[in-house]
Formats: C-alpha cells, structure tokens, sequence
C-alpha cells in the first residue's frame, strides 16, 4: 500500500498530537496561575481566621480582667480602704493563694491624685508574694509595672479601661474607678489589675485555641504591616500580624503556627487531578485515531488503492463490497463512484461501438475492419493459414442513386448489408461497409479458391433479392460485382491484400459486372 507523507493519518496523527499538547500545557497553566494561587489565597484566609480566634481570645481575657477589676473597684469596702477607713481591708482580702487562684499577678491602687495608695502580687521572677502601700521593698519589682500603667490615668478615666502593653513586659492591663458599691462616687482613685502576658498564659491560651502562639513586643524597626506567613517551613506555617484589640494597635505581634497539611493534601489532589486528565486526555486522542483508522481512514485507504488499481487498468478489479454497503458518506461515496463508473463504462463502450460501426448499415465500419484484416493477416502469418478478403461494389449505383433518389439508395444499401450478414453468420467472419456503395468481407482460414463459392452465394443472393434497378443498362435488378485475393497469393501485408481483392473487382467490373473474380498473382 502507498503511503502517503501528508496522509490523513498523519495530519490527524500531528493535529491530535498538538491538541493534546495544547490541552496539557492549559492544563497545567491552570494549575499554575487559578488552581495553585487559590490554594495559597485559602490557606491565607485560614492564618487568618485564626489569628482572629486567638485575638477573640485575649480580647475574652481583657473582658473578664475588666469585670473583675469592676468587681473590686465598686466596692464599698474597697472605697472606705482608700479612705483610709478600712485597716485591715488589705490582710483580709489578698494572698497568694487568691492571686494564684484569679489569675493575675498585680493590683494596684492609684489615689485621686495619681500616687500609689496600694499594691499586692506575686513577683513573676522569684514567685514571691508581697502586698505593700509604696513600692519599695518588697514591692520594688512592681515598680517599673505601675510606671508603664500609669498613663492610663491621664486624662482621668471615668468608666473602666483595658490596655495591653509591651514593655516593660508584654501584659493585659484593666483599670477601673473605685466607687462605692452602688456605683456612686465621687471617686477615690483608680484599681488596675494586671495580668501579665508570660509563658504561663501562653500555655493557657494555647490549651484554649489550640494552636502554639507567642505574643512579642515590636522591635523598632520591625515596619512589616499586616498578616505576615513564613512558609519556608514545609510541614507547617508561621503566621503573624501585629496584634490589634478593640481597634487599637498594640505594640505587639501575634504569632502563631498552623499545619499545612490541607494545603499540601490540596496540591497533591491537584496534581493528581492533573495528571489524570492528561492521561485520560491521552486515551481519548489514540481512542479517536483508534476509531478514526477504523471508521474513516482504512475504508478510505481502501477506496483510494481501489483507483489507483482502476488508473493502471485493472478493470476486471471487484469494488470492494464492504465500502457499497456502508450506510454512511463513505458508502454514498463509493455507490457514487460505482454509478459513475457503470456511466462512464457504458459512455465508453457506446464511443467504441459509434467508432467501430457504420452508422448507415450497423455493419463493421472501415477502421474496425482494417483492425481485423491486420489482426488475421498477423495470426494467420503466425499459424501458416490463409486469410481470404472479398471486395463488393454495388453496381450502377450512381444511376441507381439518381433514379431512386439518395434516401431509397441507402435503404438499397441497407437492404444488401442484411443480405450479407446472413450470408455470413459466422462470428470469425467480418462483414463490412468500407465505403459509400463499397463493402468488404474478412474470411479468416480460407483461400480465395475456398472463399469463391462463398462469394458466389453472396451474389447470388442480391440477384435473389431482385431488388428493381430501372436505371441498370443490362439487368433491371440491383447486382454486386466481387473481387477476391487472399494471403497466400504473395502480397505481403494487408494493404496488399486488399489491393489485390480490388484489382480483381476491377477485373469484375470490367468483365461486365455481376460475377465474382479472383486476382491470381504469379509468383
Ligand atoms: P459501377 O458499376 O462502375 O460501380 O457504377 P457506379 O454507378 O456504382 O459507380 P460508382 O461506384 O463510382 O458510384 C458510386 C455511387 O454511389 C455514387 C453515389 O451516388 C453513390 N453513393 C455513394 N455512397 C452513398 C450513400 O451513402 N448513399 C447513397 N444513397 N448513395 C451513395
Ligand atoms: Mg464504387
Ligand atoms: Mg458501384
């Protein structure tokens, strides 16, 4: 089979290849610039959230640091404690245990005039409680605490306040005025609890989110703005913000850990989604070509080798079967092609036939009789066998023509080939009209001495005929004159055949007409 280098398969072969290329890189340019930068986007959006949690938490904290110092500062006994009235306000109500027990490590107490009228806690570093009214001693070490609260007496707050601080150690700070229980004043200063943001707290919130988190103070030159992610760990994600509560911003940043397993779970699922539409996209294309081959390109194969065959002319070649029975274009196609074939076979044997037959009598023209005398004359060379030629001229036909008219002389015409066509039914034998009132008879295997008797009989059936010639100066019937050669005579082509046959109808015609005559050559 030949094959083609721009075949259809292998234009569909490049075509599909590139489609699947094509489909492949979008594929992955999807994966790159939608899927990928979506999974980061929602792996942001949950540092996020929670951070948010972990802040809703403090946020908590400062509230219940709030109530309680609301609690202590709306106290009756405390207010007559900074009257001075309530001497023993301070042994009975703090000790170590309950400051252990509420979870904070300071109290303050700022008079009206913002001096330190008291202050009890644990001192973080030695874990040692003290409760004193100035802070030296034993309270020294919540010096530097009270300093850093301080301004948030100034302006004078009237209703509760919390803050969260930074130096000189990050801590929640909530600051209340002390009032009488009901509330009424004037006020007598100020209670601040603190709570300090330690490692201890960090454990508690940790328990409570969930989450590892570490609060820091801003260091100077630290500008970064907004979430910040460190991914450079794979496994998990490093995630902080500076912390902001109740709209403010504190000079701290929240940091905290997040596991990145979704995001990688994600990825994974994305790649093998990926990589599993390609391959199914690869099993589709050969499935096409697979089907392709099967249902268009052999068929079509089959029907462009079937032409090809016909081009070289191989006629006797079947039209494959299986194309005339297909219901699809294919088969419309090759039944199609079939019709056009049987047109153009008939087309050609009617052209054969027109050019091989005298349209007048239907008897073999001159050209299919030259084609048959060369023919005879070869075999006959060939197998040593004479051919024998008969030439025939109808005579006075000129005469006849003008007395008759042309139309009755062709029906003369007509009338004499059907009388040598019976004479001649022998399929070997050519009959033939070879010119206007001229015809000439092919008589493979005989001799001119074997062919006389026949040629006899011919004339002798146009006398029979007794066809009126009024216009014939001897005989008032149409007659022939014969003139007979053959091939074993010395001629030595057909040409000289047939010269020969026609000298002897000269000899014919000019013995007076009607009679038959052999052209003998001597040797
Ligand atoms: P001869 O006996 O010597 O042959 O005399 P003739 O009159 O037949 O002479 P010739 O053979 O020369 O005449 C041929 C005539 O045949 C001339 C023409 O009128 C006539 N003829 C030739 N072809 C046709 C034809 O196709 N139809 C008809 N009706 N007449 C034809
Ligand atoms: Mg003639
Ligand atoms: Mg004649």
């Amino acid at each position: 089979m030949t094959s083609l280098p721009s075949s259809l398969r292998t234009r569909f072969l490049v075509a599909l290849s590139a489609l699947l290329l094509t489909a492949t890189l979008a594929l992955i340019l999807i994966g790159r610039l939608v899927i990928y930068p979506a999974l980061l986007a929602e792996e942001r959006e949950q540092a996020a959230n929670e951070l948010d949690k972990i802040e809703r938490t403090i946020l908590h904290d400062q509230r219940a640091l709030l109530a309680q110092v609301t609690d202590w500062a709306t106290w009756d006994d405390t207010y007559a404690f900074m009257q001075g009235e309530h001497a023993g306000y301070a042994a009975s109500n703090f000790s170590q245990a309950m400051f252990e027990d509420m979870d904070y490590q300071l109290m303050l107490f700022f008079t009206p005039e913002g001096g330190i009228h008291w202050n009890a806690g644990i001192d973080p570093e030695s874990g040692r409680y003290a409760s004193c009214g100035h802070l030296t001693g034993a309270c020294e070490w919540a010096s530097p605490l009270a300093d850093s609260v301080k301004p948030l007496l100034d302006p004078q707050p009237k209703t509760g306040v919390t803050h969260i601080f930074a130096e000189p150690t990050p801590m929640l700070a909530a600051l209340y005025p002390i009032l009488r229980t009901d509330e009424s004043g004037p006020s007598m200063g100020w209670l601040i609890h603190v709570r300090l943001l330690d490692d201890r707290w960090l454990e508690a919130l940790e328990a409570r989110t969930g989450r590892p988190v570490d609060v820091m103070p801003i260091a100077d030159g630290d500008t970064r703005q907004g979430l910040q992610l460190d991914r450079s760990d794979g496994d998990r994600m490093t995630i902080s913000r500076p912390l902001s509560l109740q709209g403010e911003r504190a000079p701290l940043r929240l940091q905290s850990q997040i596991p990145r397993d979704s995001f990688r779970t994600s990825l994974t699922t994305l790649r093998y989604g990926l990589l599993w539409t390609a391959g199914l996209l690869l099993v589709v294309i050969a499935l096409v070509l697979v089907l392709l081959e099967r249902m268009v390109l052999r068929p079509l194969r089959r029907f462009a080798h079937f032409t090809q065959q016909l081009q070289h002319d191989d006629e006797s070649h079947p039209f494959p079967v299986e194309l005339l029975m297909r219901r699809d274009e294919i088969g419309t196609l090759a039944r199609e092609f079939q019709a056009l074939r049987e047109h153009q076979r008939q087309q050609q044997a009617l052209l054969v036939e027109i050019s091989q037959r005298d349209p007048l009598t239907g008897l073999a023209n001159r050209r299919l009789f030259d084609e048959r005398l060369q023919r005879a004359y070869d075999q006959a060379r060939i197998h040593g066998k004479p051919v024998a030629a008969m030439m025939i001229d109808v005579d006075y036909f000129k005469p006849y023509n003008d007395h008759y008219g042309h139309q009755q002389g062709d029906d003369c015409l007509n009338r004499l080939a059907e009388c040598m066509s019976q004479c001649f039914s022998d399929p070997d034998v050519i009959v033939a009209r070879t010119g206007g009132e001229e015809f000439s008879i092919l008589l493979p295997g005989l001799t001119a001495a074997d062919a006389s008797h026949h040629a006899e009989t011919l004339r002798t059936a146009v006398e029979s005929l007794a066809l009126p010639h009024a216009a014939a100066p001897v005989r008032d019937i149409v007659t022939i004159s014969i003139g007979l050669a053959d091939s074993m005579t010395g001629n030595d082509s057909p040409h000289e055949l047939m010269r020969q046959a026609d000298m002897a109808l000269y000899h014919a015609k000019q013995a007076g007409r009607n009679r038959v005559s052999k052209e003998i050559m001597t040797p």
